[in-house]
């Protein structure tokens, strides 16, 4: 029987980038996924600025720059066309992160990538068999597989399971976690098309809020576009599928000899949140543990954070052999951030239905105009691992920390995440001393301690209300600070604290 550090089941984009991270920190890990192919049906278009932060982190960033585009803007139109609301121009507009907003990226050029990348690592891939069953003590996870080419069936144990086995999740349903239905249930078609003019249609996103049929236009990475529309109670949704019905629907924006229709499929979208993201020593990311109507473009990117948050904790904790307390800070930080994104993003869905109704944009209710672009940002993490467990505004704890980067003529030329190093990272702008234990601690930690260059300070306008403070700052490996020095706080009982919450 094999045995290893973690297997994961389902080897979608949040797997992928789970299996990355843990074998970038050196873990032995199986993938098991049941189809021989990347998934070929439209879905993930959208990367934000996080999204592509995390995925330098996975060293996957070159792989989505070379395959998108960045998004002009957003907003939401009535049925001609017009902007009724919720404008934003993202031109130009470039995050603490270090990346523009949003980008535009060809999934299965990226997907394909990705695997490749992973044929290529250490990673073990099993694919063609199917996870159907486990069982679980204290010490590890024994689980079922069935090859779907012949039917037999194999044992493995890992000292983790990570289920990003998608919305159906089998892993969920054998760890019997049940799911809250936040109550947007909608059927849409999505269509994918390849231009054969050159493209008239503009860089940007706009939510079609016509009363007849609700819609989304994305001016995707070209030469593709992509649409969605609404699919009615009493509609037969197997129809929006003839190429006829599709030609018709586009034809607000296209004649059908200017482009071909490449992929195509009917979904329900769903806002739904599994209970609990842990059971024991098995994990739930991804689509598994919660889905999200698309229309924020964040459900792939909330499994992105998943695989980030808990792949480092998986790693330190074997590694160092710790208690179960750094691991279970993975749900207690993971379900009210990925519920924000559930609820928000049907509160866009219905902010379009509201729009729709409404006989002049104005009498939309103020309450649902806010749940529009521009109009939120993505909550910082509450609680967790941070100085003092929870997240505090007065030391940045919760918040995630900027990109160091380096600028010319104003633009970024070089991101320099490399800097923090892979694991935590102690930051400030001047040199600093701790103690000889701790420095043992941080030894152990893999922490890098970095006293950053003014220039990185001065000219960065994201860093440099930071460090001006001429604080310290614990920054963890996914980027979130743990905490920071002030005239009550130094940097070792940041430490202390850090110690006596994965230690003991
Ligand atoms: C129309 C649409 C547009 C979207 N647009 C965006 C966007 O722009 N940006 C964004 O961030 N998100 C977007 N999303 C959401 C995003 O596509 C999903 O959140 C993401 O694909 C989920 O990834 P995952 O890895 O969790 O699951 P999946 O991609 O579903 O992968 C699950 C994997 O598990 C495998 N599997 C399942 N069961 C088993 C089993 N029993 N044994 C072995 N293997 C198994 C499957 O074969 C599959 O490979 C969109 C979704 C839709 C539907």
């Amino acid at each position: 029987m094999n045995h290893f550090d973690v297997a994961i089941i389902g080897l979608g984009p949040a797997g992928s980038m789970a299996a990355l991270l843990l074998e970038s920190y050196g873990m032995k890990v199986l993938c098991i996924d049941r189809e021989k192919e990347i998934y070929n049906l439209p879905r993930a278009v959208t990367v934000s600025d996080q999204g592509f932060r995390m995925c330098q982190l996975a060293g996957i960033d070159d792989i989505y720059l070379k395959n998108s585009t960045i998004l002009g803007g957003a907003y939401f139109s009535n049925k001609n066309l017009e902007i009724i609301g919720g404008s934003i121009d993202l031109k130009g507009f470039v995050s603490a992160n270090g990346w523009p907003a949003s980008s535009l990226f060809h999934q299965p050029f990226t997907d394909r990538d990705i695997r490749n990348k992973l044929e290529n690592s250490n990673v073990e891939i099993i694919l063609e068999h199917e996870f159907i069953s486990l069982n679980q003590n204290q010490e590890s996870v024994s689980f079922k597989t069935i090859n779907l080419r012949n039917q037999e069936e194999k044992e493995f144990t890992s000292r983790y399971l990570i289920g990003s086995d998608g919305g159906s999740s089998v892993v969920r349903k054998q760890l019997d976690i049940p799911q809250e239905d936040l109550n947007y249930n909608r059927d849409w078609v999505v269509i994918d098309v390849e231009l054969n003019n050159p493209d008239k249609l503009g860089d940007k996103l706009i939510q079609v809020c016509d009363k007849e049929r609700l819609a989304t236009f994305v001016p995707s990475h070209l030469p593709f576009r992509r649409w969605e529309f609404i699919i009615h109670e009493h509609e037969d949704k197997e129809s929006f599928l003839e190429d006829t019905i599709i030609h018709e629907l586009i034809s607000k924006w296209l004649k059908p000899e200017e482009y071909r229709i490449i992929r195509k499929a009917v979904y329900q979208f769903h806002s739904v949140i599994a209970k609990n993201f842990q059971k024991g020593n098995c994990f739930l990311v991804g689509d598994a543990a919660h889905q999200a109507p698309p229309f924020m473009g964040e459900g792939m990117m909330s499994g992105y954070r998943d695989a980030v948050n808990l792949s480092w904790k998986i790693a330190t904790s074997i590694k160092n052999k710790l208690n179960a307390n750094l691991i279970d800070t993975y749900e207690i930080e993971r379900i009210p951030h990925s519920r924000f994104v559930v609820k928000n993003s049907a509160g866009i869905g219905e902010l379009m239905e509201a729009y729709a109704e409404a006989e002049t944009p104005e009498q939309v209710a103020q309450d649902l105009v806010q749940k529009g672009y521009g109009s939120f940002i993505l909550p910082n993490l509450t609680k967790g691992l941070f100085f003092g467990g929870k997240a505090d505004e007065s030391m940045n704890a919760g918040e995630i920390f900027p990109q160091p980067v380096e600028f010319e003529n104003k633009e970024i030329v070089r991101r320099m995440d490399h800097i923090l190093g892979k694991g935590f990272s102690l930051i400030s702008n001047y040199p600093f001393e701790i103690s000889e234990d701790n420095h043992e601690f941080l030894d152990l930690l893999g922490c890098k301690l970095v006293t950053l260059e003014k220039k990185y300070i001065a000219e960065n306008p994201w860093m440099k209300p930071l460090l001006e403070k001429d604080r310290t700052y614990l920054i963890r490996p996914d980027r979130y600070i743990f905490g920071s020095t002030n005239s009550n706080i130094s940097i070792d009982m940041l430490i202390n604290d850090l110690k006596m919450r994965i230690m003991n």
